[in-house]
């Protein structure tokens, strides 16, 4: 495991829980948007690792103070050794959420079966057809379209979620998205927010004007029964 950052206390980053999180290093995907660019590069040599024994020192005093912990990069299902981290961390008595993009369905699945994690939140980035252009890569369409259907069929607590960006996403997109997740239990749009991102361009981009994120929401309201917008 690489844990490059740890965010001791969140109000915001696990639904109606306070969480510790914890960022993992390294992605597959490449996100011109992404707000976790240290994270990503593979050759980020400012980075000082966090241990496990000071992270699980950290946890146990934490016990009383927080209800979960937020796995999160970066992509955590990159990381050898996260099914036996997750067991430790649950071992202690923490609610696990784990963020992913979705491209490592095989794990997603056995951490699902074996009620390893207590919330999921997965990235649809785009339309599959537009991967390519808003996720740096569409060659793991295949193992999100798996992923996808294993939260659609699991009875885990799970949400799906899409940052938008305008010049990059339209209604067709998130149409598009709806369908893919038809049914889903919880959609969430998020606004874009210009903030360290990963391709320079995209530091002098605005987020939607509030009035458009709701004519996303009403569009696709007939695939998913709840929708929300992070603004
Ligand atoms: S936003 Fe994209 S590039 Fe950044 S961590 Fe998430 S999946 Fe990786």
């Amino acid at each position: 495991m690489k844990i490059a950052g740890l965010q001791k206390t969140s109000l915001i980053d696990y639904p109606e829980k306070i969480s510790t999180v914890v960022f993992t290093y390294g992605c597959n995907l490449r996100c011109p948007y992404c707000h976790n660019s240290g994270l990503v590069k593979n050759n980020n040599k400012n980075i000082d690792f966090i241990s496990l024994d000071l992270l699980f020192e950290f946890l146990r005093r934490r016990k009383k103070l927080i209800d979960g912990v937020c796995i999160t990069g970066g992509e955590p299902t990159l990381q050898t050794g996260l099914e036996p981290f997750i067991r430790k961390i649950k071992k202690m008595g923490f609610k696990i959420k784990l963020d992913t993009n979705g491209t490592k369905p095989d794990l997603i699945n056995k951490l699902v079966k074996e009620n390893l994690i207590d919330y999921i939140a997965m990235d649809i980035k785009a339309p599959f057809s537009r991967y390519g252009l808003l996720a740096g890569s569409s060659k793991y369409n295949n193992q999100i379209k798996e992923s996808i259907n294993i939260l659609l069929n699991s009875n885990i607590d799970y949400e799906f979620r899409t940052t938008v960006i305008p010049g990059y996403h339209t209604e067709n997109d998130l149409i598009k998205i709806a369908e893919l997740i038809k049914g889903a239990g919880r959609y969430f749009i998020q606004n874009f927010k210009p903030h360290n991102t990963l391709d320079s361009a995209f530091k002098s981009k605005k987020g939607f004007p509030p009035h458009v994120l709701e004519d996303f929401k009403s569009k696709i309201s007939p695939y998913i029964s709840n929708v929300g917008i992070r603004n």
